[in-house]
């Protein structure tokens, strides 16, 4: 079966297309620029059941026309994991809300219009931040779980970046679940979103080319490279390992129970400190050259943040999560490898 994957070159969505190819799948991946895809055709030594196509603006409304015209009869499901990851945007509709909410709409009109008799599932590359508001992570009376819908609003959405991008995240789940309940009678697929909280975990290729890794691996870069308390990147929220996300999004169309559901993927709760401890317990080869912050704060700021429960998705997935402290060893030995800590 083809497999259509947007934002091919992710950080998740590499390691999606690795597992497609694998398990034997004809993925079709779209990419920004030509440069791009034939650095990733390389990288999966130009594998003949790898196909990428040229998406440059994920903003238009009619970004995937070209490619499900062509391609869409061929499609049986499609992984919507393309939406900007930005922190530092220069204009929050245009860099975060607009390409996030409109690249969901405009996949799914290209798959009404082009292959509404063959797309079979469509699974949405949601987050955590679809969850909850940013500032419920350090409320102790909050517990998230499925159902957890984020409430913000357009308006506080344009107070601050981090507001801005867990807008954008709930503001295109909520598109694609409108979507469906509107066009139920012309389109037959179905659709699982997958909520990942921060996702940490080695990257699928050692590319020696890249100064700047995706968000979630320069946090832990930021942490490993360190030397004083102030230089801390502070993050905390709930932790999944790459590979785990990666596998869950296979699990969404291949497994029938998914269907229609949202996949809460959080394997435990973290903090900075938490990411600092293991890095400062496994490689004491960086002992001294970092900080320690304080190591025994973890316990506390974690008591003092939300919880969750998503037993439901884990019931359904059937798998064991890799734990944190494995997530940063392997990402901090891969940092190593591309010279990244100094
Ligand atoms: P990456 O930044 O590595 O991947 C983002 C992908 O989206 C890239 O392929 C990027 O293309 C593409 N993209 C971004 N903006 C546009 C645009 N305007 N037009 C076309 N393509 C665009 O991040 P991740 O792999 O971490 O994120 C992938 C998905 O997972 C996103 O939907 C993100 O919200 C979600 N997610 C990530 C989490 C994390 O902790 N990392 C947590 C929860 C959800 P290019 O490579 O050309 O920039």
């Amino acid at each position: 079966a083809t497999v259509f994957v947007s934002g091919a070159t992710g950080y998740i969505a590499l390691h999606v297309v690795d597992n497609l190819l694998k398990e034997g799948y004809s993925v079709i991946g779209s990419v920004r620029s030509q440069e791009k895809a034939d650095h990733i055709l390389k990288e999966f030594s130009n594998d003949c059941n790898l196909t990428l196509e040229i998406v440059p603006d994920i903003s238009a409304l009619d970004a995937f026309d070209d490619v499900f015209k062509r391609h869409g009869k061929d499609i049986k499901v499609v992984i919507h994991t393309a939406s900007p990851v930005v922190f530092d945007p220069k204009d929050l509709d245009k860099d975060l809300l607009i390409p996030a909410i409109n690249g969901t709409k405009s996949i799914l009109e290209s798959i009404k219009k082009y292959a509404a008799d063959t797309v079979e599932n469509v699974v949405i590359t949601s987050s955590l931040a679809a969850q909850r508001k940013p500032s419920e992570t350090n409320d102790s009376t909050v517990t998230i779980d499925e159902n957890s819908w984020n409430n913000i609003t357009m308006e506080e959405a344009h107070e601050c970046v981090r507001n801005a991008y867990s807008a954008s995240k709930v503001f295109a789940e909520k598109a694609a679940w409108e979507f469906l309940k509107n066009n139920a009678d012309v389109v037959k697929f179905k659709l699982t979103t997958v909520m990942p909280g921060f996702v940490f975990g080695p990257q699928t290729f050692v590319d020696r080319s890249k100064s700047k890794f995706n968000h979630t691996i320069e946090i832990v870069r930021a942490i490993a490279n360190a030397k004083t308390e102030d230089e801390l990147y502070q993050c905390s929220g709930t932790y999944v390992d790459v590979r785990d996300v990666a596998r869950a999004h296979l699990l969404a169309f291949q497994k029938k129970e998914c269907a229609g559901e949202r996949l809460s993927l959080s394997t435990s709760m973290f903090c900075t400190q938490s990411i600092l401890n293991v890095i400062n317990e496994d490689f004491p080869q960086l002992k001294g050259k970092i900080t320690e912050g304080d190591p025994a704060s973890e316990n506390e700021t974690l008591d003092n943040m939300m919880s969750f429960n998503n037993d439901k998705t884990k019931k359904l997935l059937g798998f064991d999560f890799i734990p944190l402290r494995k997530s940063i060893d392997d990402t901090v030995n891969q940092l190593f490898e591309f010279g990244a800590i100094n």
